[in-house]
């Protein structure tokens, strides 16, 4: 989704979006699979070529555990805030400055690209360190199976050794 400033009224314009083109690898490395495409509704004012987009945006990516492998579904959503503003002649093409929580991302041949804005957004969003429960126990450490909470796999051989001395306190 582009919007050109110059279609963008004095009033300001309701944006709203789904960005089915996006690729997994474009949201970031950690997704594998891409189950509700990002969308995304904003509020965009002009004051010059400034614009302010201002709304709401959702997801829903399938990711790997970073302990077990394991693929799982992680729902996004969340409030976008961003300020666009021409791309200075002078300056890097990527570059994004970032202050008071306002975004502001530099745009080029007076287009507003909103679905790069909101693939930014997600990206941003998605954990460093992906978790598909907060307290999954990862892969066994001998036979590498994924392990069930609070189950024992291979227990022999990998007991804890502060398990193992309460177990001798026991008898
Ligand atoms: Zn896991
Ligand atoms: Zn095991």
């Amino acid at each position: 989704m582009k919007v050109r400033l110059v279609d963008i009224p004095p009033e300001g314009l309701q944006a709203t979006f789904t960005d089915t083109a996006a690729r997994p690898q474009d949201l970031g490395e950690q997704v594998e699979s891409i189950g509700t495409p990002p969308r995304a509704s904003v509020w965009l004012q002009r004051r010059g070529e400034a614009v302010a987009a201002r709304g709401s945006y959702a997801a829903e990516v399938t990711l790997s555990c970073s302990r077990c492998l394991a693929p799982y579904c992680l729902g996004l959503a969340g409030e976008v805030e961003w300020a666009f503003r021409p791309q200075p002649e002078d300056q890097p093409e990527d570059l994004r400055l970032t202050g008071d929580d306002l975004e502001v991302i530099f745009y080029r041949d007076g287009e507003l690209d909103l679905a790069q804005a909101l693939r930014d957004e997600v990206n941003l969003a998605l954990p460093m360190a992906p978790l598909c429960r907060g307290d999954c126990p990862g892969l066994c450490p001998v036979c590498g199976r994924a392990l069930q909470p609070g189950q024992a796999c291979c227990r022999q051989k990998t007991m804890d050794p502060r398990w193992a001395e309460l177990a001798k306190l026991k008898t």
